[in-house]
């Protein structure tokens, strides 16, 4: 992108850095769900019509968007900026897990949706948040893994099919 914009549109080349350094100076971070923000609270933090019971923990900012897009959320969010790897030296309190445990006990959360990546890495974050909103009495889930719409299940690996078969649902009458 760098050598086209050099070569073919230098002014739009620079309304492009002039938008990052915007950025630069103006996005940091949600006081209540680390995610990007240029509030000190994020919109969907601030919107009150949000559901404050049930907050999705994601992993990254495009995490929420994705989640956003689908329009079948109305809780708020958690977003890790990352997830746990000791291997890389990333602890609890990289990832913000100290200010999750403190919301689960000081605000009305009765469910936590776990929607990180499904790595092993992604997993074991869920593992270890899991554990710290039971000890504090919210209950907790797992976003369904299983065939996308669309998908052909010859075409589906067999841990995919695997998990989807085990968190089949019960097929209600229409
Ligand atoms: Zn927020």
């Amino acid at each position: 992108m760098m050598l086209y914009l050099l070569e073919r549109d230098r002014p739009g080349a620079q309304v492009l850095a002039d938008a990052l350094q915007n950025a630069l100076s103006k996005v940091g971070r949600c006081s209540a769900c680390r995610t990007l923000a240029e509030q000190a609270l994020c919109p969907i933090c601030a919107d009150e019509q949000r559901d404050p019971h049930i907050l999705c923990v994601v992993e990254t900012p495009a995490d929420v968007l994705a989640l956003e897009q689908t329009g079948a959320f109305k809780g708020k969010y958690f977003v890790l900026m990352g997830h746990l790897s000791p291997i890389d030296g990333i602890g609890p309190e990289h990832i913000g897990l100290d200010v999750l445990a403190k919301r689960f006990r000081d605000e009305p959360i009765t469910e936590v949706v776990l929607a990180t990546s499904t790595t092993v890495e992604g997993e074991a974050t869920a593992f270890f948040i899991a554990r710290e909103a039971r000890s504090a009495g919210v209950a907790v889930s797992r976003i369904a893994q299983g065939i996308p719409l669309g998908g052909e299940l010859e075409y589906t690996d067999a841990n995919t099919l695997a998990l989807a078969l085990s968190g089949r649902t019960v097929v209600k009458e229409s």
